[in-house]
């Protein structure tokens, strides 16, 4: 078996131990074995990045250009091949797989545009004989750590923006995904990156995670993650004055009007509800529903979810690939559990499934006659699960969509102008969508939400360096 190490310094390293990386279509298919690091080796990455930070934050634009649009050229033109490998390490369908990492090549591509639009501004000043110069600098060392469930855009929309602004790296990719990973520091190593720009330390959140989080050369740290993990994410880099941008989790809602388009309707909730396992920040997990079109989007939905095949991610046919691992399947189910037991009505799915390879199959659950305060509305449970609130109208419905401590993503079905426009202005997450599916977002624009989902500034587009780099405010008086 293939063991792969870390990367530190431009250099693949051996790791102190490795752990099987299992396919959780079929848990019998083992990708590799992928290195787990440890503190000394976050202190390795630390003084590689240190000693490599001087050159990069200096380079041209135009040689950031050429590494990371070398990047992305390769990330588009191997997309097959590494979507089927995401797809076996993370359980998504092989074409939400490739669909991934065309993200990945196309962020890279517009982020290496964005080395070359770096500006500054020259401001008159309030004294004679002196000129202002504000310019952005980079902010040094960051510390990039990601969850599982995106294994090859959310390193690149970190990494892309980091590198283009001149800052130098420690990676930690999450437990459960390191193949895609180290795929993706194998192809900016192979770009042309100078060595110690880009450290990769594989490794579990309590060991590389935390070194990160402490170490005092690391100037700022990017988390996506969950909220118990981002809340100690923050208060730790606080603690020791790092600043720090934070993804977390959603509980979006999908408000369905009586005037909407049904079809539409249910491809959004569909879409947005259950495709890639659920597995996503931005899924509609709270489908809030008029009540004279309550009955039909149900029967709607029903039926579509009757139609869509679960199995192995790679299998051609497949609509929904397997739960990720063991313990999120089990959280799915006690979920599951937790809405019969509140007196909602599971009216469809909600059962493990057994395919000819043995994996975490799940059944997309549908909840109805549920209510908002009930736990499975208020909690992300993050799977392929689903809840129908029925509100009298759009105004109970805009109250209960923002009635909630999360604010990412939040999305409208409706022919009316008059509330989709309302509905923009008055929704309290930070993305909002007519006629949309709540996940599926551009890579141009800023993404984020309010309240509990997210800290800090924005990530992507141009906005993702208001995290990377720092001002500097410089005064001249030319004698
Ligand atoms: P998680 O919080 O368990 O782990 C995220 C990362 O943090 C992993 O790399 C993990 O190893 C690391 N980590 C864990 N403990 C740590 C510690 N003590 N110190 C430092 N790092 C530590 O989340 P997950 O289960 O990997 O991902 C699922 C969560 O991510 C969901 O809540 C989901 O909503 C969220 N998510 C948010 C976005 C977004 O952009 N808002 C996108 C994708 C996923």
């Amino acid at each position: 078996m293939s063991k792969h190490g870390l990367f530190i310094g431009g250099e693949w390293h051996k790791a102190e131990s490795y752990a099987p990386n299992r396919n959780p279509s079929d848990l019998a298919d083992v990708i590799g074995d992928y290195g787990r690091g440890t503190a000394a080796d976050v202190d390795a990455a630390v003084d590689a990045a240190a000693a490599a930070f001087v050159a990069w934050s200096h380079s041209t634009p135009q040689q950031r250009f050429d590494v990371l649009d070398g990047a992305g050229d390769e990330l588009l033109a191997r997309k097959e091949e590494l979507g089927e490998l995401l797809a076996r390490e993370e359980g998504k369908t092989r074409a939400e797989g490739v669909g991934e990492v065309t993200r990945a090549g196309q962020v890279f591509k517009f982020f290496a545009g964005e080395a070359l639009r770096l500006t500054g501004e020259k401001v008159a000043s309030i004294r004679p004989g002196v000129s202002v110069e504000v310019m952005r600098e980079p902010v040094g060392i960051v510390g990039l750590i990601t969850p599982w469930n995106f294994p090859m855009a959310i390193p690149a929309w970190k990494i892309a923006p980091a590198l283009a602004s001149g800052n130098c790296i420690v990676f930690k990719p999450a437990d459960l995904v390191p193949a895609s990973a180290w795929a993706l520091v194998d192809i900016l190593d192979g770009a042309g990156l100078p060595k110690g720009v880009l450290n990769l330390v594989m490794g579990r959140g309590s060991v590389v995670g935390e070194a990160i989080l402490g170490h005092p050369k690391i100037a700022a740290v990017s988390f996506t993650g969950s909220v118990a993990t981002g809340r100690h994410v923050a208060a730790t880099c606080a603690g020791r004055l790092a600043k720090v941008q934070l993804e977390m989790g959603g509980k979006n809602p999908l408000l369905v009007l009586d005037d909407a388009d049904l079809d539409v309707a249910v491809d959004c909730a569909v879409q947005g509800a259950f495709f890639s396992t659920g597995q996503r920040c931005t899924a509609s997990s709270r489908l809030i529903v008029t009540e004279a079109i309550h009955d039909r989007f149900v029967a709607k939905v029903t039926e579509t979810l009757q139609g869509l095949v679960v199995d192995h991610a790679l299998k051609a046919g497949t609509h929904i690939g397997p739960v990720v691992d063991e313990a999120q399947l089990t959280q799915d189910l006690d979920y599951v559990a937790v809405g019969i037991r509140e007196g909602a009505k599971l009216h469809w799915g909600g059962e493990r499934l057994n395919r000819e390879t043995e994996g975490y199959f799940l059944q997309p659950a549908l909840f109805t006659e549920t209510t908002n305060a009930m736990r499975i509305n208020r909690e992300e449970i993050f799977g392929p699960i689903a809840a129908v609130i029925r509100v009298k109208d759009y105004e109970e419905g805009l109250m209960v969509a923002n009635d909630t401590e999360f604010g990412l993503s939040a999305g409208i079905c409706t022919t009316s102008l008059k509330h989709a426009e309302h509905f923009q202005r008055h929704s309290q997450a930070g993305m909002t969508m007519v006629n949309l599916p709540t996940a599926g977002v551009d890579y141009h624009v800023p993404f984020g939400g309010r309240k509990g989902s997210s800290y800090g500034p924005r990530e992507q587009g141009r906005y993702a360096q208001e995290f990377y780099t720092t001002v500097k405010t410089s005064y001249v008086r030319p004698l």
